[in-house]
């Protein structure tokens, strides 16, 4: 019988693995064939091993909503959504990659030359050049506006300075996407690891996406040529972060769904057969009101994620605040359901036997990152007063 994910016995024998198609069903089994069982031993090793970077890449996963004509597939953004939710089912981590590659890639397509669109799109399409996002500093998280990095003129480009912290995929990604003070705004630059005066110092052993290969990076008189920098000189990088980050949180906010949805298959399969004074835990009222919560709550993060795409594919401004609100639903949701995922599993989920506890570490994270919860709140609760007096 063909399967919508096929994999030939040629491609078998030489190790590859192409996608027919980017539906659920075809993403889905990639992800159960080559991520879902590796998951836990890449969070023991602390990273996401070649084999499956290059996997990645031979299925186009890296950044299939680029163009056909630079080795993309077009792919709209609900697709996207699914996509990264299924890869977050699988594991935070590689989703995580898939993240900040996808800021950068983005940004490039939106806002790059046609030099710099010529130079680094089908590279990062095919996954050759991996991508980072460089925005927080160790004295500015949430407060963007608190960077420090400079890049100012010299002798026609630019010369970099400053420090980013918690920069994901940094230990292993070959092109950064960093954000810095020029004397008129803040600028986006790109700057490839090769550059000379980058040096990238490894963070290790984080609570949870343990192996998203996170580095803190330091820029120390970096010298760019003037088409480092994204969009027209003085041409403010507000666009640009606006526009990165939410994209970054529609893919936290699908990551957090593939979360619940693992926390949920989990919890129905260890229910399934594990007995307590000879009833099994399916029986019980309050496992079952658990259950039901995350069936629940699965279906409403999913729906709010695909509204947010919807809007996005449609152009439509109010993605911005349906992404907010996706984010903040599905992380806090998943964050939740992940604690009660190890509670279900008893001793065992707070072990390395079962996925929930990696899914308990990786959630808390969810609620931190592309713009804390308290955050969330600030803008949702702000929208609310749009247009009444102060
Ligand atoms: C695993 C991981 C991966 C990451 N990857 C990247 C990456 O690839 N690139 C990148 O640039 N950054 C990355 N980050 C950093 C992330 O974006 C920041 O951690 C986040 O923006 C919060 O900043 P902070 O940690 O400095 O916390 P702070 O900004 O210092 O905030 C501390 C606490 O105060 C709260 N707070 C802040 N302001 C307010 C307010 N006005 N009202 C109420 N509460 C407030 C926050 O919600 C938080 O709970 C990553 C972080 C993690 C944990």
């Amino acid at each position: 019988m063909s399967t919508a994910y096929e994999v030939t016995s040629e491609e078998e024998a030489a190790g590859r693995s192409h996608l027919r198609s980017f539906d659920r069903g075809a993403v889905r089994e990639f992800v159960d064939r080559h991520i879902v069982p590796f998951a836990d031993m890449y969070d023991r090793l602390g990273r996401i091993p070649d084999e499956l970077l290059d996997r990645i890449a031979e299925a186009g996963l890296w950044a299939p909503f680029l163009s056909a004509e630079v080795g993309g597939a077009g792919l709209d953004m609900v697709t996207l959504g699914r996509v990264h939710e299924e890869v977050g089912r699988g594991c935070s981590s590689v989703r995580s990659l898939l993240t900040v590659h996808t800021m950068l890639a983005w940004a490039v397509q939106r806002w790059g030359s046609p030099a710099q669109r010529e130079r680094w799109l089908p590279e990062v399409a095919a996954g050759r050049t991996l991508g980072a996002f460089c925005l927080s500093e160790p004295g500015a998280g949430s407060d963007a506006a608190g960077i420090v990095t400079t890049a100012v003129d010299h002798r026609g480009g630019w010369r970099l300075n400053g420090t980013k912290t918690w920069v994901t995929g940094g230990q292993r990604a070959e092109l950064f996407l960093v954000f810095a003070r020029t004397a008129t705004s803040i600028g986006a630059f790109l700057v490839p690891r090769s550059t000379s005066g980058v040096s990238v110092q490894p963070i290790d052993d984080m609570l949870g996406t343990r192996a998203s290969m996170l580095a803190e990076i330091t820029f120390r008189d970096v010298l760019l040529d003037a088409d480092a920098l994204l969009g027209p000189s003085g041409f403010t990088a507000g666009m640009v972060l606006t526009g990165t980050l939410d994209l970054g949180r529609y893919s936290v906010a699908a990551g957090s769904v593939g979360i619940i949805q693992a926390c949920l298959d989990a919890c129905a399969a260890y229910t399934a057969t594990r007995t307590v004074g000879g009833t099994q835990l399916r029986h019980l009222p309050l496992i079952q009101a658990k259950i039901s919560d995350m069936v629940t709550d699965v279906r409403a993060a999913r729906m709010l994620v695909e509204e947010a795409g919807r809007l996005k594919d449609a152009g439509d401004a109010d993605t911005i605040m349906a992404t907010w609100v996706a984010k903040y639903f599905a992380s806090t949701a998943a964050a939740r359901h992940a604690g009660e995922a190890v509670q279900v599993h008893g001793a065992g989920g707070c072990s390395p036997r079962h996925p929930v506890a990696r899914l308990y570490r990786d959630s808390k994270v969810m609620e931190i990152i592309e713009g804390s919860n308290e955050i969330q709140r600030l803008t949702i609760a702000a929208a609310a007063y749009q247009g009444r007096a102060a």
